[in-house]
């Protein structure tokens, strides 16, 4: 295994080692894509991509991964946008896990006592224990002897050495890491970029249902600010102008505007009820082509009188009806919501006052308590309304009694 297989392998053992299910998800796509647009990879373990930069920016902070980003031209926009690829520098991981394997090894250390204070001697009959150097001054042919009963002591390295258990066992549990870090010392890991790691990088194939809108780097080159690589609609388009020749109007441009007059002629048609009598239903209006609207309002005045007019007046009024109506309605709708709010207002204030009237009043023999079945225990109603209104007395107290803390705090300062 060369250098990068080892590394792979490392990255692999450590996110499934200490990370949850979906940060290992992650590193797995990325350890067989190469690289990955953060799109691509939320299709990929079926996550939004907004949890999933969360996500990943764990996994940022912790090294496992690199953020690059680029501007890229989305199929059939002008405007370029910043799209985010994640990607595993393999020389960074396996330095972040150096760092922190070596720091868990430095605090193990610190909690295991020093030799000189480890109580390594115990008596068997008080109980005591004693360190080496206590136990020192006073011994016999059986061994040292304890300070208070001078009994004979055991000897016992592991009792109490917490530290140094804890310590062997984080050396069993990282062995599977302490173990590869020094064989992938020796061979070295090479260095890789993001391009790199880019031009490797898998296609992710996606269903036909979540296809993705292709999108093409941005050239950043300095003397090529502007310029934009691959697209083929980006440049001005090619205009066709279409010169028609000949003396008229062709035949497809007169059916098109007889087709448009038959439409507005159609529209600009009298409805019915102008042109059958309200008087008279059998009495109808023939119109043929020539007369106009204004025609046959004329002819209409003539033969029945002015209901033409009268007609055309009362729609006009209908439509002014229509409009005050709706007018109207809106301003209904207003003025209850309005009615509405201040019932509310005057609800809540209500409430208020009846807490303070049946505070003032408990038991006084008010009319309601005399006729009420309840009248042998008048107090029912009392306490409660008074415990409200307490309530709402001590409701500000706790606040003074943040400020004086505060006040407090700020002396102490
Ligand atoms: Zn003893």
């Amino acid at each position: 295994m060369n250098g990068s297989d080892l590394a792979k392998v490392l990255t692999r053992a450590v996110a499934r080692a200490f990370y949850e299910t979906r940060h290992v998800l992650i590193i797995e796509c990325l350890l067989n894509y190469s690289a990955l647009r953060d799109d691509d990879l939320a299709y990929l373990i079926g996550m939004n991509t907004k949890d999933l930069h969360k996500v990943c920016a764990k996994l940022k902070e912790d090294r496992l991964l690199e953020v690059y980003t680029r501007p890229e031209l989305k199929e059939g926009q002008t405007r370029p946008v910043n799209r985010t690829y994640y990607w595993i520098d393999f020389q960074h991981t396996v330095d972040a896990v150096k760092w922190r394997v070596y720091k868990i090894d430095k605090e193990m250390q610190g909690t295991a006592v020093p030799a000189s204070e480890r109580k390594e001697y115990f008596c068997n009959f008080c109980k005591a224990s004693w360190t080496q150097m206590e136990v020192l001054d006073n011994f016999s042919a059986q061994g040292f002897l304890c300070h208070t009963c001078n009994h004979v002591l055991v000897h016992d390295a592991d009792r109490h050495a917490v530290g140094h258990q804890k310590s062997t066992r984080m050396n069993n549990q990282f062995k599977f890491i302490t173990d590869l870090l020094p064989q992938i010392d020796s061979v070295g890991i090479p260095e890789k970029t993001f391009d790199e790691a880019y031009a490797n990088a898998r296609v992710v194939e996606r269903s036909e249902t979540h296809q993705a809108v292709n999108s093409v780097a941005v050239e950043t080159g300095l003397n090529r600010p502007t310029a934009v690589k691959g697209l083929a609609n980006t440049g001005p388009t090619s205009l066709a102008v279409s010169i028609s020749t000949g003396d008229g109007p062709s035949e497809e441009e007169k059916a098109a505007e007889q087709e448009r007059r038959d439409r507005i002629s159609k529209q600009n048609a009298l409805p019915e009820w102008m042109t059958v009598s309200a008087t008279n239903a059998n009495e109808k209006f023939v119109l043929d082509d020539k007369t106009s609207s204004a025609q046959v309002q004329l002819k209409k005045g003539e033969n029945d009188g002015n209901t033409a007019k009268k007609d055309a007046l009362d729609a006009k009024e209908q439509a002014d009806l229509d409009d005050y109506m709706a007018r109207l309605k809106a301003e209904q709708a207003a003025e209850a919501a309005r009615k509405a709010a201040e019932e509310e207002e005057e609800y809540e204030s209500g409430d208020e006052d009846e807490v303070d009237f049946e505070d003032v009043a408990p038991g006084s023999g008010t009319s309601t308590e005399a006729t009420s079945p309840n009248a042998g225990t008048p107090a029912v109603d009392g306490p409660p309304a008074k415990k409200i209104k307490m309530e709402e007395e001590a409701a500000p107290a706790p606040a003074d009694e943040d400020d004086e803390e505060d006040d407090l705090e700020f002396e102490d300062v």
